[in-house]
Parts: C-alpha cells; structure tokens; sequence
C-alpha cells in the first residue's frame, strides 16, 4: 500500500477544523490547535517549534515522550498480541499488572478491575459502590456525596459529581442522577468543615453509598489543595454511618503530589480507588479500579453475584505492558527526589508571579504548580505567551498550571515557570 502523502500543515488544520472534535470544543473548529510532529523526552516538536512541555499531557507523561523502556515494552508485547478478549481468557499483562497495583496502593485494596479510561474506573467504582448495597438488602443507598470543586469524568456518573458551578452541570440538571454536594475543602484544616462534613453524611447516611473525593488535589475542577486531615474525618464518618469511601486517585495517582497515592498523606485506605493518567505512562488509554474484600465480597454474595461490567478492551495486554514497564521506571527509581526537585524549582520560579497584577494566588504541591488569576484568563493570549517561553501550557478558567514530567531538567523547570508567569500576564 502506498504511504498516504504527508499533509502540509494548513490543509491539515483545515480538515482539522472540519471533521475533528476536540475536548470540550465546538463543531467546526474555531481556534487552530498546534500541530505535533512527534515529541521527545520533555520536548514535543510542533508547527510552532520544539516546546517543553509543562502539562504531561494532563498528568500521564510522567517519564517524558519516546522513553527508550516504554517503547521497547510495548514493542515486544505488539510482538506477541496486541490484544485479546479478557472474557473467559487472561494473560500475563494483566495479571503482572493487578499485582503490582496491589502491591503499591494503600493497604486492604486487592482487587482490581482494569478499565480502558478514567471516567469508565469511575462509572465501575460507583456501580460497584451501588451493587455492594444493593446485595446487602439495603438497595435505597444510592446516592453519592461529595465536595463542591471536583472533577470525575465526562460520562454520566461522573459528571454527576463534578463541581456543579462547572457549567456543563446546569445543562444537564434534572437530568444527571442528583448527588449530595457540600462546600469545596478549605486549604487548611478547619474544625467547623470538618463538622459539616460528618453532619452531610449521617444526615444523609440512609441514601448514600458512598462519598467520592479526589483525595489532597482536586484537579480540573480547579487546581485546588486541601488538608490530608479531611480524608480521615471521611474515613470515620463513613465507617460510622455505614458508607463506602471512594477516592479517586486518577490525577493524583503515580507520585504526583509526593506521596505514591495521595491518600498515604493520611495513611488512610478508602474502600474503592480509582487509578488512570499516569498508569501507563501516557502511551495508552488505561485505568483501573481497586476495591477491598468487604466490597467484593459484598456484591458477591448478592442475589446477582457478579459485577456486570466488562469492557471490549478490558485488560489490553499491549496498555497493561506499558503500564507494568511504567511503574518499574517509577519504583526503580528515586521518584520522591524528583518530584521533591521539581517542587522546589517551581516554588522559586513561580514566586515572582504574586507580584503581579491580577493574580489571586500561587500554590505549588509535588510536582503541580497553580497560578490562580482574579479573571477568567484569556487561553489564546497566555498560550501564546508560553509558547513564545518555548512551553505548553494549556490554561482554563482561571487558572494558569503546570504539572512537568518528572524526568524534566531543572533548567526546562525554569522555563516553565517563567512561562506560567508570562501566561499569568499576558492572560
Ligand atoms: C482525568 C480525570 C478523570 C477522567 O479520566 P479520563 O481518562 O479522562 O476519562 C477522572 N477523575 C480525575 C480526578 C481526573 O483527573
């Protein structure tokens, strides 16, 4: 077959803006994405030159672009299978996988349902959640608590807890499953939250399976950090109140905030976790969902004894290869130094941006620095901004953030910084 002619770069974006949805975007297409020819350790080359980049492909590229060991991994399993159904057949991906996972997430998660994205690890977690009720006899536990300011997924259930300010919430209200949301976390430990939390949920408790949170960091519901303490109010509470604590670790997960999982900030287990983003390392789509024996002891002893999910491309052995070469990269090496480097160098470089006008805030965390704006900012002005820095960044709302691979130099740390202050300005 004859190769297909390589496209000039304006007829691509043309056929772009005609055919092709992207995130959150409008059919045609109104603002011209970059074009990326291929990308390299931090760098991605684009139509716009080579850019370091500062967002890890939200938060997946933890060992930067074309790493020599996540290639030759999925090499070798494209040599065997790059698939095969997972009902009925298993392989060593995928068993190698669970184990690891289990392995390295908090204590009392030991089994794990492999999922092919983010959002479908939440829709199972909830539906596990729901079933475990349900096979005890008290199936009017259906609801979910969780805080305002969070960010699940775009599928329905979890975009039935995302923050419900987000916009996209008032489109579909009356029509997504209605959740019990209380106030967004404070920053620090605050004795009258933590009150209103355990009050939410024991006046609630009848209804609820479970509260979910993203655990220390809620991501892109708006870059927002909390008190580790939070996590064991909820774990107390819902072990009081007879609910299920879901945490989901999707952003979080893999060393992010400076702990493996965030919930090792609190050295609490939840009952459900849900990992995604940086499994794989950003080559394949892959998530998974861990629960305790309680949960799946539950729901098998109910009246359908059998979690009824089962994705085509569940357990991928090509995904799960990676993944497994992933964590080996991760644990293999002193994860905690980098991404202690990375904080570091992005509290220096961010410092200056609280001078500057019309930023609110500046927060840094693990390898996650947030430049709040006191105005929604400006995406077109402040890309350019970063990209004329040699960076990409992708702002939203009022937030101009970066999250670096972990193998980014300290040098290229710099840049990004400089490039989050000069987005900051400009947008
Ligand atoms: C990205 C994200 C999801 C959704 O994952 P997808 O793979 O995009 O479906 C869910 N929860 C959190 C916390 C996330 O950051």
């Amino acid at each position: 077959m004859p190769d297909l002619p390589a496209l000039p770069v304006s007829e691509l974006l043309a056929l772009d803006r005609r055919h092709v949805w992207h995130p959150y975007g409008p059919m045609p297409g109104r603002v011209d994405p970059l074009v990326v020819e291929s990308a390299s350790g931090v760098r991605l080359r684009t139509s716009s030159g080579d850019l370091v980049d500062g967002m890890s492909s939200w938060w997946s590229a933890v060992h930067g672009y074309n790493h020599p060991v996540l290639n030759e991994a999925a090499r070798e399993q494209l040599g065997r299978m790059s698939h095969v159904m997972f009902g009925g057949l298993t392989h060593e991906p995928a068993v190698r996988l669970a184990k690891l996972l289990v392995d390295m997430s908090p204590d009392g998660l030991e089994h794990v349902f492999l999922a092919d994205s983010g959002s479908v690890s939440v829709e199972v977690a909830v539906k596990m959640c729901l079933q475990y009720w349900r096979s005890l006899g008290r199936g009017g536990k259906q609801r979910l608590l969780t805080w305002r300011g969070g960010y699940h997924g775009d599928t329905w259930q979890p975009m039935s807890v995302c923050d419900p300010e987000g916009g996209m919430h008032e489109l579909w209200s009356g029509v997504l499953p209605r959740q019990v949301f209380v106030d967004a976390p404070p920053a620090d430990y605050e004795e009258a939250y933590a009150e209103q939390l355990r009050a939410a949920i024991e006046r609630h408790a009848d209804e609820l399976a479970a509260v979910i949170v993203e655990p220390v960091v809620q991501g892109a519901g708006g870059m927002r950090f909390h008190s580790p303490a939070y996590l064991r109010v909820l774990r107390e509470a819902c072990d009081a109140h007879d609910v299920l604590l879901v945490f989901d670790e999707i952003a979080t997960g893999f060393g992010r905030t400076g702990a493996l999982f965030a919930a090792e900030h609190a050295a609490v287990t939840p009952d459900v976790m849900c990992v995604g983003k940086a499994l794989t390392g950003g080559y394949l789509t892959m998530a998974a969902t861990l629960c305790t024996p309680r949960v799946a002891e539950g729901i098998s002893r109910g009246e359908v004894p059998v979690l009824a999910h089962g994705p085509t491309f569940m357990g991928n052995p090509l995904a799960a290869s990676v993944a497994c070469a992933s964590i080996g990269l991760l644990l293999g090496q002193d994860w905690l130094a980098e991404v202690k480097r990375i904080e570091a160098g992005l509290r220096e470089g961010l410092a200056p941006a609280r001078e500057l006008p019309g930023v609110r805030d500046v927060r840094v965390l693990g390898a996650i620095g947030v430049v709040q704006l006191d105005h929604e900012v400006d995406m077109r002005a402040a890309t350019e901004a970063a990209v004329r820095e040699g960076v990409w960044l992708r702002p939203f709302r009022d937030l101009v953030y970066t999250m670096p691979p972990y193998v980014t130099g300290d040098e290229d740390v710099a840049r990004i910084a400089r490039a989050v202050c000069a987005a900051a300005k400009e947008g």
